[in-house]
């Protein structure tokens, strides 16, 4: 995953509307009540806490920088499918057996939404802002476009994701390219500064450190989905 991390670093990611749009469809509520006092609840709540501090975090960038992704762009997403650690595939499954049981119930059979696609099978190319899994959708995805990495010296960097089109980035002052820009110019061009991908990764390995390997999003999420709905039916 975190080879993964470090090629996608600049690439990818979504818009602050989208967010907007679909936080009331963002509710883990009635399953994280059914399996209070679970292994499971534990690593669900823990997955949220980081989720929301990535949000938190962003929605100041966002505010302050004004640096958000043009609305419908979503090419990160067109050929690229996430590797997931466990416990990204439980977040996943745990929303889509909240907010999506038909599609859950179809991915337990390993029947995706758009199986078709050469990247990820929850891509949809019709909708406006693209992926059908938003709520759930893992670390990368939430990274996409508004995050930063460290130099070999620690410091922060940041770099405007390839497809950000060269008439956005030259509406700022000083006039922005696709270079990577350090952290004291961050600060001082955007005003604040966005999520570290590296700082939020370690803690999510180390919710698991026995077994930090990924895997592609197909392989996992249908046996994961599988297990939590079995365990969701038991309590
Ligand atoms: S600008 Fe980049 S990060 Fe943003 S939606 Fe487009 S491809 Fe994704
Ligand atoms: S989960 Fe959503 S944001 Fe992530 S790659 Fe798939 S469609 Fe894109």
């Amino acid at each position: 995953m975190m080879a993964l991390c470090l090629q996608m670093e600049w690439a990818p990611f979504f818009f602050v509307q989208a967010e907007e749009k679909m936080s009331s469809n963002n509710s883990l509520q009635s399953i994280f009540h059914k399996l209070k006092g679970t292994h499971e609840a534990e690593i669900l709540q823990k997955m949220h806490e980081l989720y929301s501090k990535i949000a938190e975090v962003q929605a100041e960038w966002y505010k302050k920088s004004g640096f958000t992704c043009p609305q419908g762009c979503g090419e990160c997403c067109r050929n690229f499918e996430p590797d997931l650690l466990d416990c990204e595939a439980l977040y996943m499954a745990a929303w889509l057996l909240e907010n999506q049981d038909e599609v859950a119930n179809q991915l337990i059979q390993g029947n995706f939404p758009f199986p078709d696609n050469k990247g990820c099978p929850f891509w949809n190319e019709e909708a406006e802002y693209h992926c059908s899994i938003y709520g759930g959708r893992p670390f990368i995805c939430r990274f996409f476009g508004a995050c930063a990495s460290k130099s070999k010296e620690g410091d922060l960097v940041f770099k405007p994701c390839k497809f950000y089109p060269e008439e956005m980035l030259a509406a700022y002052n000083p006039l922005l390219s696709h270079k990577q820009y350090s952290q004291s110019e961050v600060k001082k061009i955007f005003g604040a500064l966005p999520p570290v991908m590296s700082n939020i990764m370690e803690k999510a390995i180390s919710l698991n450190p026995e077994n930090q390997k990924s895997s592609m999003l197909r392989d996992i999420l249908p046996s994961v989905l599988k297990h939590l709905k079995w365990i969701s039916d038991l309590v």
